[in-house]
């Protein structure tokens, strides 16, 4: 059993769109969807999305169907099955909601991957309208977060999980994400933990920009290849206790960021590739 905790967002790193904006596009609610972004968070606003797309009578079904259309890349599915197989303990950490990821996850036969969900909650109202509820509730309480949005602090869902592997001391992270409110819990990490921004995405500007702020070993992706590779290596890395990183590189002298050999990498997925 590894020990090695894989926490994954989930729009824009699993899947290469927004579930929220593929839903509200494909379902065309597009121009009220931003007609209406400019009055109220985005979290308040998906659950009135889902009002009104009820009462345009578009049925829970219809959103479902959508929802598998939504394009996965082959090599992200590989990258996860493989974590998987490997035995971390993969977790997702999202600002969409629980029904959207759950569908998109069964469809291509991943949830089983997951040991945990940590997103909005959802449930089917009396009308069968699917209404999507903060993850915190930010009208009893604030989050004291200035990076998060009002609805969740993905660093307290973090800290959450640290606390909670504490037992075991040797569990090491390894956070990917792209978006702004993954920043945050990139900070919570530790020297012996690895952040994988998605390069020219928000939260690698963002770590770029602040990089004293960042303790984790950083290694950024562009796409599926680069993701299951890098992760694969780390995985890898972490389980044959290796933690010298000699075979890695520093760049850009500015930054902390990591890159791993071409030659390594192919080594690398052929020791590690597993059928799907
Ligand atoms: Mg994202
Ligand atoms: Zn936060």
């Amino acid at each position: 059993m590894a020990g090695i905790v894989v926490v994954f967002d989930f729009d824009k790193t699993i899947i290469d769109f927004d579930s929220d904006n593929w839903v509200v596009d494909e379902l065309g609610a597009t121009d009220l969807f931003n007609e209406l972004l400019p009055t109220m968070p985005w979290n308040t606003l998906m659950d009135r999305m889902m009002k009104e797309l009820h009462s345009l009578g578009r049925t829970i079904e219809e959103i479902a169907e959508v929802l598998k259309r939504v394009p996965l890349y082959p090599k992200i599915i590989s990258a996860i099955k493989s974590a998987h197989v490997l035995g971390c303990d993969l977790r997702i950490v999202s600002d969409a909601n629980h029904f959207f990821i759950e569908t998109i996850l069964k469809h291509h036969g991943l949830i089983d991957c997951f040991s945990e969900i940590n997103t909005n909650p959802c449930f089917v109202d009396e009308e069968g309208r699917l209404r999507i509820i903060p993850y915190h509730n930010f009208n009893t309480s604030s989050l004291g977060c200035e990076l998060c949005p009002p609805n969740m602090c993905k660093g307290l869902v973090i800290e959450r999980i640290k606390a909670s592997v504490f037992a075991n001391r040797k569990k090491r992270f390894i956070y990917l994400g792209d978006g702004k409110n993954d920043f945050c819990p990139s900070t919570k990490l530790r020297e012996v933990d690895y952040v994988m921004p998605r390069k020219d995405y928000p939260v690698w500007e963002l770590i770029c920009s602040n990089p004293l702020l960042i303790k984790a070993q950083i290694h950024e992706w562009s796409n599926g290849d680069d993701l299951e590779m890098i992760l694969l290596h780390l995985i890898n890395t972490i389980n044959m206790g290796d933690n010298s990183n000699e075979i890695s590189m520093l760049i850009p002298s500015d930054c902390k960021f990591q890159t791993i050999p071409l030659a390594t990498q192919e080594l690398l997925l052929q020791a590690v590739s597993v059928p799907q």
